[in-house]
């Protein structure tokens, strides 16, 4: 039988605490959703430039966007299920492209929490400090206004919910001889616009979309950008297509007193700045021994389909773990689970069935050679994922238009590296999409 009207606590209003917040309430509960920032939209809610107290820490930078930064999804494939991101006034559109600017998505999202009253359910400004698990009562959650002082304010909720989002923490490269190194360092979390980088000598660490992107927005001032990609072959030494001032390289051997930093290839650039784009590390400092989760080598362990640690579910769980996806429908596929197990709607297995799932999952990674850092990139299952959520929840599968998207866009992605944000061949399929999308529309305006 359902249970009654639970009071739950969300934390974050980024996409993930936006989508759990209404489906948590959908589903007749109380959720109170602590950001700790002024507004919703959370990574979208872009950092103006400053100087970064800490260039290569988290620091007080809140959002890891940069100015340029474009969508890496088309719209049609990003938005969420049943509020598709149409270009249209509902969603408070100011920018129709396929692929928009970083702006357009934090206005999505505003028109989301409007259009589903969400944002009465949040406390902005406000920080959770603390998660305790009380026996028998429930989760004791310490929170702290933003400028005042002491251990916060305890209250009780009967769940907890961790939407906290996972690209924040900065992840940074060893380099041997680095803390010599007289050049400068920080982290692309911190990275904002080209202009501090004219005629600088700039090393970018990683291969990922942020480093793509960040490693062209510095080339268009910089004097020289050299790429360092540990999966690229040591004897890599490449000029790039269409620059004169771009190289890739395998990775960083050491770096040296002098300035100078020598490539495994055995190149050696004396450069001003070395640039991070090495990712982020999953981090929970508000969560207490009593959760029962365990971060190491970017494995969340152990989490039952990575949302919910077996000893403590369903009154702990995880939203929007996984990388390497479409994030919003997943998260609100994560969501409905979520608030479908706690009102006892949708069954879990037992502590000991879970705990076996995710042992088997590991064996599983283990056997494919997937290091554990790999634990939550879903590259290879994320509609299978998606399905097998949908499926626990009565609701349909993804939509086939928007698997076929994600593969042409993946695909049209390493053909046209610079430019497929503007150039596609799968007109068809944003047909589809928009035509399939005509039966939320009245729920969009
Ligand atoms: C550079 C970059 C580009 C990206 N591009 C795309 C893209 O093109 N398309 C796409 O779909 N996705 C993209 N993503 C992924 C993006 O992160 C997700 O789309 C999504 O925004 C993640 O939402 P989230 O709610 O999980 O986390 P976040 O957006 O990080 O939100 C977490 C929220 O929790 C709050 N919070 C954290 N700790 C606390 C605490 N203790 N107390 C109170 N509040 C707290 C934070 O302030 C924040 O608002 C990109 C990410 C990055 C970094």
């Amino acid at each position: 039988m359902p249970s009654a009207s639970l009071r739950l606590a969300v934390v974050g209003a980024g996409a993930a605490g936006l989508a759990a917040a209404r489906e948590l309430r959908r589903e007749g509960h109380a959720p109170v959703v602590f950001e700790r920032a002024a507004a919703v939209g959370g990574t979208w809610l872009y950092t103006p430039p400053a100087t970064a107290a800490d260039p290569l820490g988290a620091a007080a930078t809140h959002s890891s966007l940069y100015a340029s930064l474009r969508t890496n999804l088309p719209r049609e494939v990003m938005g969420f299920l049943d509020f598709p991101f149409v270009a249209s006034a509902a969603t408070g559109s100011a920018d129709p492209r396929r692929f928009p600017g970083h702006e357009e998505v934090l206005r999505y999202l505003e028109a989301f929490a409007r259009r589903f009253d969400l944002l009465p359910l949040v406390r902005f400004e406000t920080e959770v400090l603390r998660v305790r698990r009380e026996p028998g009562v429930g989760w004791a959650v310490a929170s702290r206004k933003l400028g005042e002082k002491g251990s916060g304010e305890e209250e009780v909720y009967d769940a907890v919910v961790v939407c906290n989002g996972h690209y924040t923490e900065p992840r940074v490269a060893t380099i041997p001889g680095v803390h010599t190194w007289p050049g400068k360092q920080m982290h692309s979390h911190n990275y904002r616009e080209p202009e501090p980088f004219l005629d600088q000598v700039v090393i970018i660490i990683g291969a990922s979309a942020s480093a793509v992107d960040i490693s062209r927005d510095v080339a268009s001032v910089a004097k020289e950008v050299h790429i360092a990609d540990r999966s690229a072959p040591a004897s890599t030494n490449q000029k790039q297509p269409g620059y004169d001032n771009l190289w890739l390289h395998s990775m960083i051997d050491r770096a040296q007193d002098d300035g100078s930093v020598v490539f495994r290839d055995g190149s050696l650039i004396k450069a001003d700045v070395i640039m991070h784009c090495t990712g982020y590390l999953y981090d929970f400092p508000f969560l207490g021994d009593d959760s029962t989760i365990n971060v190491d080598d970017n494995r969340v362990d152990p989490l039952y389909k990575h949302v919910f640690p077996p000893e403590v579910a369903p009154q702990l769980s995880f939203i929007g773990l996984p990388w390497k996806v479409i994030p919003f429908p997943l998260f609100e596929l994560q969501s409905k689970w979520v608030a479908g197990v706690l009102s006892g709607r949708i069954e879990l297995p037992s502590k000991e069935e879970m705990m076996e799932d995710v042992k088997a999952f590991y064996l599983n990674l283990e056997a494919l050679g997937w290091p554990k850092r790999y634990t939550h990139n879903f590259s290879n299952y994320q509609f299978e994922y998606d399905d097998w959520l949908a499926e626990q929840c009565g609701y349909p599968p993804i939509e086939e238009w928007r698997k076929l998207m994600y593969a042409a866009t993946t695909k049209n992605k390493a053909a046209r590296p610079e430019s497929y944000r503007d150039e596609w061949d799968d007109d068809h399929l944003a047909i589809e999409a928009n035509e399939d999308f005509k039966k939320y529309l009245k729920s969009v305006s």
